[in-house]
């Protein structure tokens, strides 16, 4: 059965002090996380490890890296690896987040060496999606994420591809405190779920997750998560306030 998943993304924001502060408010609250469900922190990197011993194993919460490089190794300056997030014990990274697709020219094909490298280190990549308003505008959405899942999923095969989990996030949602409505979301998720089965079948399609992101708040989360092919969501802005990423966590199905 596929899980239901908080996943925050704090981005490039909190200093160490801070991140601490947050994540133990959030751990020491009253959240339970049962075995179907999953809470996920993705971390600037310097935090990475220290956030992890943090969650010190605690059952159903795991840290995540916020990227990694397409390539194994080599005279990348800057740069951070699977096999580097993996000999520390990552096991989620964010993948093609539209802010890199959009500040770093990632690329579709990128980004499935990307996801080609997680899953070669037992990294769960948490791929992201989304169309920019103007698609929206023209109604162009539907094709323009079927484009974006084949050319940087399809060459899995069905047993890998329920290893990935998928995170739609349409740009015009994602900071602007502009949410997709739920019956937007759920158009949506559904869409991706039919694109899914149509190439990998429907068993295959009903066992990945699929996120919604796009300005989720304590607010709005239950209405969202509460739409039959929404698994959850990946988190900006409300995942850096403890309140609501808790309130975020119990709003899972
Ligand atoms: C995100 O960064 O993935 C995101 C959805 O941000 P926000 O929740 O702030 O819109």
């Amino acid at each position: 059965m596929r899980k239901q998943i908080a996943a925050a993304n704090w981005k490039m924001n909190n200093t160490q002090e801070e991140g601490t502060k947050l994540l133990n408010e959030i751990i020491n609250s009253d959240v339970q996380v049962n075995d179907n469900q999953r809470v996920i922190f993705a971390v600037p990197f310097p935090y990475l490890v220290s956030a992890n011993q943090q969650l010190n194993n605690r059952a159903n919460m795991f840290v995540s890296a916020q990227n990694c490089h397409n390539k194994t190794a080599g005279a990348y300056t800057g740069e951070v690896s699977v096999d580097m997030l993996a000999s520390i014990n990552i096991q989620y990274c964010v993948v093609g987040h539209s802010e890199r697709r959009e500040y770093f020219s990632e690329s579709n094909q990128q980004l499935a060496e990307k996801v080609d490298r997680c899953l070669s280190k037992g990294i769960t990549p948490i791929f992201c999606c989304g169309e920019p308003l103007t698609i929206r505008e023209n109604d162009g959405q539907n094709d323009y994420v079927a484009v974006q899942l084949n050319e940087s999923l399809f060459h899995l095969d069905g047993e890998t591809i329920q290893k990935v989990v998928i995170a739609y996030e349409p740009i015009w949602a994602i900071g602007t405190g502009k949410t997709a409505t739920a019956a937007q979301a759920q158009e949506m998720h559904s869409h991706i779920r039919a694109v899914l089965a149509n190439q990998f079948g429907d068993t295959v399609a009903a066992n990945i997750s699929i996120l919604y992101g796009g300005s989720v708040k304590g607010a709005n989360a239950n209405e969202i998560f509460s739409q039959p092919d929404v698994d959850g969501g990946l988190v900006g802005g409300a995942s850096l306030i403890a309140t609501e990423f808790i309130q975020i966590i119990k709003a899972l199905k």
